[in-house]
């Protein structure tokens, strides 16, 4: 059985998030601690650890994502200016809750993708 997470726990609403958005297949809460004026998660219901545990049969919660995250972006007003979508994976990928998410961050100027490394 796969492990319980923080974020499956919103989904069921044991603990408590903002959710701007829920169907069968995804759940878009804000952000606990936003980088930017919008930073929406949008995570698939099931759980799915990280991006390396995909599968075919997730595809339509995976395109979900997507195009939750476009309608997310346009009732906020940032879809105009443009935002970022960011899926991190593990470790280097900086992964800190291990249950799928998309980042949709926007609302400001985000510069560059990733910073340059340094030494
Ligand atoms: P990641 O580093 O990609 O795993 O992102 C995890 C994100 O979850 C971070 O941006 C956190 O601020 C956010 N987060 C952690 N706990 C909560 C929570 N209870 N409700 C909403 N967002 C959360």
């Amino acid at each position: 059985m796969t492990e319980d997470t923080l974020f499956a726990k919103i989904v069921r609403k044991e603990i408590p998030a903002d959710i701007l958005y829920q169907d069968e297949l995804v759940t878009a809460f804000r952000d606990i601690s936003p980088k930017a004026p919008t930073h929406v998660l949008i995570v698939p219901n099931k759980i799915i650890p990280t991006v390396d545990d995909v599968s075919a049969e997730d595809e339509a919660a995976l395109g979900r994502l997507f195009t939750v995250a476009a309608q997310i972006a346009r009732d906020e007003g940032i879809a105009e200016d443009g935002y970022r979508l960011l899926v991190n994976c593990r470790d280097h990928g900086g992964q800190e809750v291990y249950h799928l998410h998309m980042h949709l961050i926007g609302g400001r100027p985000l510069g560059i993708m990733a910073p340059e490394r340094r030494g």
